[in-house]
This record gives structure tokens, sequence and C-alpha cells, in this order.
């Protein structure tokens, strides 16, 4: 519930979701306000999910007759190889509005194994990336990383600093992302690449993203099989 999560949550309470899960065990701190425009000086100290579930509650709860009671549940907990499979088991669609590789690598894995969608995310100063992975289907994320970067070898988030307006567009993409899943319809960004950089004039940019063969998702195996039987194949 930073930078990327908080406006996520609030385009997905605006689009008529009916049920949000909020996992973060931290509470809100000063140097939050800047980018986390859901808290407020009076949220310093609470919890993320608790302070941001009482705004979306009050904000966006029944606020309109055509959509239903909006449910928020909170968890303040770390995502962890523990809890990931039940936390994501209870949703239809996962964000990843997370700052450290490894919890993205665990998104992806955890996601995989259920066969359940999500959106991978990642900020880091003026640009930001997002890509829908619909399982088995599209390039996951050890399709274009093997593994996690070593610690280290990337700039953490909190070193590169991330710019709120820049983490605001990409998670408000991510929303729209698990709104189209779950009206029914396929992701923008399903195998695409979605980058922005705010330094080169706001240029946007998605690229087609192959799955890789051999990658243990099994999206290429599933590609190649396709086009054995597409029409015309012999
Ligand atoms: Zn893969």
């Amino acid at each position: 519930m930073g930078g990327l999560g908080v406006p996520a949550a609030c385009a997905l309470a605006r689009g008529g979701a009916r049920r949000i899960g909020l996992v973060d065990p931290d509470p809100v701190e000063l140097s939050n306000l800047a980018r986390q425009v859901i808290y407020g000086t009076t949220s310093l100290g609470r919890l993320k999910v608790e302070a941001a579930a009482a705004r979306l509650r009050e904000d966006y709860s029944d606020y309109s007759k055509d959509y239903p009671q909006l449910g928020i549940e909170t968890y303040p907990v770390a995502l962890d190889a523990i809890n990931a499979a039940d936390l994501i088991a209870r949703y239809d669609f996962t964000i990843d509005a997370t700052d450290d590789p490894a919890a993205k690598f665990l998104i992806n894995d955890t996601c995989l194994a259920l066969r359940r969608p999500f959106v991978y995310a990642g900020v880091l100063g003026m640009t930001g990336q997002a890509m829908t992975v619909l399982p088995g289907r599209t390039a996951c994320l050890r399709c274009l990383f093997e593994e996690p970067p070593a610690p280290g070898e990337i700039a953490s988030c909190r070193e590169a600093g991330i710019i709120g307006p820049i983490a605001a567009v990409i998670g408000e993409i991510e929303a729209a992302e698990a709104l189209r899943w779950l009206g029914g319809g396929v992701p923008e960004l399903a195998g695409k690449i979605l980058s922005y950089d705010g330094a080169a004039s706001g240029r946007m940019r998605v690229l087609e993203v192959g799955a890789r063969a051999g990658c243990a998702c099994g999206a290429a195996r599933r590609a190649e099989n396709a086009a054995a039987l597409a029409p015309g194949h012999n």
C-alpha cells in the first residue's frame, strides 16, 4: 500500500471491484505522505492497510446505487513463502505493488502454481513498467528474467527514489488491467510490457513479450502447440 498500491486500490474501488484485499505490514510514516495520497497526517503511525481501508470504505462504499457494497479486507503482514498461496488464492486477480524483486518473483511463482492472473509493475526514478501475466498463456516474469537480481545488483527504489506521479500512472494502469479481467475481458498488457518514461516527454511504449522456451510456466509450449494447430500449418 505504497506509491503503486494506493492509486491501484482507489481506482479499483472507483471502478466497481467488489472485494479488495490489501497486504502491507508497515505503518504510515511522514515520508509516505508525498506520494501516497490516501493518507493524511492523522494516519501517521496507523497501519497502512487500516488507514487505507477506512478511507476507501468512507469514500467509495455504496457511493453509487449501481455498485454493490465494497468489501475491503486487510492483511497487516509481509507477503512471504508461507502466506502467499493462501492470500493469492482468495482473489481473482493480484496486483504487484511491491518494491522488492524477491516479492515480485514470489507473486509470479505463486500465481503460476495457482493459475491466477496478476499484473507486475516496477517503478524507478522517472520510469515505470507494467506487464500482465496469464499463467501458462502469456510470458511470465521468469520468461523475462530467469532469476531475481542479486541484492545490490539493481538500485533499490529507496536509493533511486520513486516519483509519486510516475507511480500513480503505473498503479492506475495496473487497476485497469485488473478491471478488464474482472469484467470478463483480456487485459491489454497480457504478453506485453508497457514502459513509461516520465523524463522523455512522457514517452509510453508497449512491446510484445514472447514466452521463453524452457520456462517452467509452459507459455512457450502452448504458443508452439497453437502454431502447430493453426490453419495452413503443415
Ligand atoms: Zn515463463
